[in-house]
């Protein structure tokens, strides 16, 4: 789950109804009789024990995208979709991360003691100029004082854009930011097109130092920025390719997603390692299950960066593969002992095959799945394209979130197992041959009626 919020423009004339085959499934009569055995083949064998095994060997260490973290587990990924004989690819990527380089800061000629922090998009300069205080800097609070001077400014109430702003409109030739009350650390701080200008911040505590020795003498300070700028990085998806069987191959293609990475310094047990233990353990399971349908297992790299990996995987997909996409099913964070239930996120707030399939699943392994309206994670760029697609993920989220404590003892193995078991009982709904036309099978189970539900993340 990414913490980005992403806006995207829906596509003229998209419709729902655009998946092939499969779609009908919805057009049956609920079959009271619905045979419980229906979706034992698959999930009988659904193990949480092997899936809990994975996500403690995924969350040994941070698996940033990017790291030699992430692609330890890429490699881990690959050599399990392999062991289960699948034919498996390595997508490599690149994104731009911004780098902020070495800055420093004197003070009266001496070097400061404290942590210095570039602002992500400062530019690499050396100034020396006396120090002024500018309190929040908003507009009134910056006078013509700070020309040719470097603004001291404490953090909070106002933009980084507008503080940095007054700042360069009165002429200020450098920006140091302390933290505001109460709030750890050094690490903020954002400049923005146009604001040329070296800008670091320091902690809470050396900030109200250097405010205290302003009332009592003239400060002369230097702040310098070095080496920093945005560098391209390489991240990775890995795709497990299964294809159906010979004589039955129906030219539908369903998809399987999770993404692998993890924000930096964080385990991200649940954050995504329970999806991708899912998306394994599904692959391992159907790689000995006759389908009709083509099975794409794949985790993505880079969902906390922005959804890189899924966007860029989306985009190479030919419009065929997305004509025969009949749904892209993404489980993201599907484990946490201390999260809500599961709820189903369609970017639209619509439901569609996916969401149809995973409520019908639910009521036939635990119980009905309700839907909602959410982005931020890798379900986005295949919706896009036009392809039915929805996020399985428990919600309220956990504390954990994105912390170092999203760590192995947070993991639930029930909510791990019912999570898979819905997933793939709604998969193997559309890729089982015995309904190579699902409109037509008696056996299979009919739609359920299920709610949206306003649920908060
Ligand atoms: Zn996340």
């Amino acid at each position: 789950m990414s913490s980005k919020i992403l806006t995207f423009v829906l596509a003229a004339g998209l419709a729902l109804s655009s998946a092939p085959a499969a779609a009908n499934a919805n057009s049956h009569a609920p079959n009271e009789n619905a045979d419980h055995a229906f979706d034992n083949k698959v999930i009988k064998k659904i193990n949480a024990d092997r899936m809990y095994n994975n996500i403690a060997l995924l969350s040994e260490s941070p698996r940033e995208a990017g790291t030699q973290g992430e692609y330890d587990a890429v490699q881990y990924i690959k050599g399990e979709f392999e062991s289960y004989g699948y034919d498996t690819e390595l997508q490599p990527f690149t994104f731009q991360e911004w780098d902020g380089g070495t800055s420093a800061i004197d003070v009266n000629n001496q070097a400061f003691s404290g942590e210095v922090h570039t602002f992500n998009g400062s530019v690499n300069s050396n100034v020396q100029a006396p120090l002024v205080y500018v309190g929040l800097a908003s507009s009134e609070e910056v006078g013509n004082e700070v020309e040719g001077k470097i603004a001291l400014i404490q953090r909070g109430s106002y933009t980084y854009y507008d503080k940095v702003q007054n700042v360069l409109d009165k002429g200020a030739v450098g920006v140091i930011m302390f933290n505001g009350k109460g709030q750890p650390g050094n690490h903020f701080g954002y400049t923005y097109e146009g604001q040329d200008i070296p800008a670091v911040a320091i902690t809470h505590e050396a900030g109200l130092k250097l405010v205290d020795r302003l009332q009592n003498e003239q400060v002369t300070a230097t702040v310098s920025v070095e080496d920093a700028g945005t560098i391209d990085k390489t991240s990775y998806n890995v795709i497990a390719t299964k294809e159906p069987h010979k004589n039955k191959d129906n030219g539908q293609i369903a998809m399987i997603g999770a993404h692998h990475d993890s924000v930096a310094g964080g385990p991200g047990a649940n954050d995504d390692a329970s999806g991708v233990s899912a998306v394994l353990e599904l692959a391992r399971i159907m790689a000995k299950t006759p389908t009709d349908t083509e099975l794409r297992f794949m985790t993505f790299g880079a969902e906390e960066k922005g959804l890189v990996g899924s966007y860029h995987y989306a985009s190479t997909l030919s419009e065929d593969e997305v004509d025969r996409t009949v749904g892209h099913f993404q489980m993201d964070m599907v484990g946490s002992r201390d999260a809500g239930d599961l709820i189903m996120f369609t970017p639209d707030g619509q439901k569609n095959l996916v969401t149809d399939l995973g409520a019908a699943a639910g009521s036939r392994v635990a119980e009905v799945v309700e839907y909602g309206q959410l982005g931020r994670s890798d379900h986005v760029p295949f919706f896009q394209r036009g392809i039915p697609a929805a996020l399985f993920i428990h919600a309220p989220l956990e504390p954990w979130y994105h912390s170092p404590q999203d760590t192995l003892d947070k993991i639930s193995k029930e909510k791990l197992k019912e999570t898979t078991e819905i997933v793939g009982a709604a998969v193997y709904r559309i890729a089982r041959p015995d309904t190579p036309a699902l409109e037509n099978a008696t056996v299979a189970p009919g739609p359920v009626h299920y709610e949206f539900d306003d649920r908060p993340l």
